[in-house]
């Protein structure tokens, strides 16, 4: 009944967010092709408009992959260890941090810590931060990313040396198409939020201004049978 119930909720922000992108992707169509036309007529220099038609079908290319980590049918919910999905994402990000001069950072001796859920996605989240934090960092500034745990839960820290997100702005964290980036699209965050609370986790913020920002995902880890003893003992402990 809470697999249906998380399913209904799934298909409904999935009307929700697909509205709301066919919403987003009528003005960058519309500017494609006002330019394209343009072109045709040979009114305008193409080559000085190159650059404008590539990021707004960038844009759009975003926005399509973020709806499609999400709204795929069928999740495949399994256990894997975030210390195998930060290695994997660390060789895929590091390329995209380099170019920017960015030096992408994670700790040598992480411990395994295994979770229940959909790899693809939790890898979706992660890209997103680690996106966002490159984003927002100047050059040559570190990049780190941080796998730590309890008792309970395995945390992913992905912190970044940038301008922070002002207090004022924080509350707007997480809400669909809220970007401060000229060509953000302002669902990596809402779809990171959602795929983390589907997976019974939470992502934590903390961000001063001109400091940097760390975004922390937490998620619960896979309990051992024979772990309650464990168990009692952490929770006494804290
Ligand atoms: P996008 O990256 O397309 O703008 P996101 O949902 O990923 O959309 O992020 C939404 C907004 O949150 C960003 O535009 C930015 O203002 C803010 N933000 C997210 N991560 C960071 C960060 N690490 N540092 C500063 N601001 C951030
Ligand atoms: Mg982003």
């Amino acid at each position: 009944a809470e697999k249906l119930a998380m399913q209904t909720e799934k298909l409904a922000l999935t009307g929700e967010l697909s509205a709301g992108i066919v919403h987003e992707i009528k003005n960058p169509l519309t500017s494609v092709k006002g330019f394209l036309q343009l072109m045709e007529a040979g009114t305008i220099d193409t080559k000085d408009y190159i650059n404008i038609l590539k990021a707004e079908v960038e844009r759009m290319e975003a926005m399509a992959v973020n709806m499609l980590s999400f709204a795929k049918p069928n999740n495949h919910f399994g256990q894997h260890n975030l210390k195998d999905i930060i290695q994997d994402v660390f060789s895929l990000m590091e390329i995209q941090a380099n170019k920017n001069h960015i030096y992408l950072k994670k700790n040598e001796h992480s411990p395994d810590v295994f979770v229940h859920g959909d790899e693809a996605q939790l890898k979706q989240v992660l890209i997103n931060l680690v996106k966002n934090a490159i984003e927002a960092s100047e050059p040559n500034h570190n990049v780190e990313i941080q796998l730590c745990q309890d008792c309970i839960n395995g945390y992913i820290k992905v912190t970044d040396y940038g301008a922070g997100i002002p207090n004022h702005q924080l509350k707007n964290i997480g809400k669909s198409f809220y970007t401060t980036k000229k060509e953000g699209t302002g669902l990596g965050l809402m779809v990171s939020y959602r795929i983390i609370e589907h997976h019974q986790g939470q992502i934590k913020v903390n961000s001063k201004s001109e400091n940097g920002t760390t975004f922390t995902i937490c998620l619960p880890k896979v309990r051992e049978k024979e772990s309650y003893q464990v168990l009692s003992d952490c929770k006494s402990g804290t």
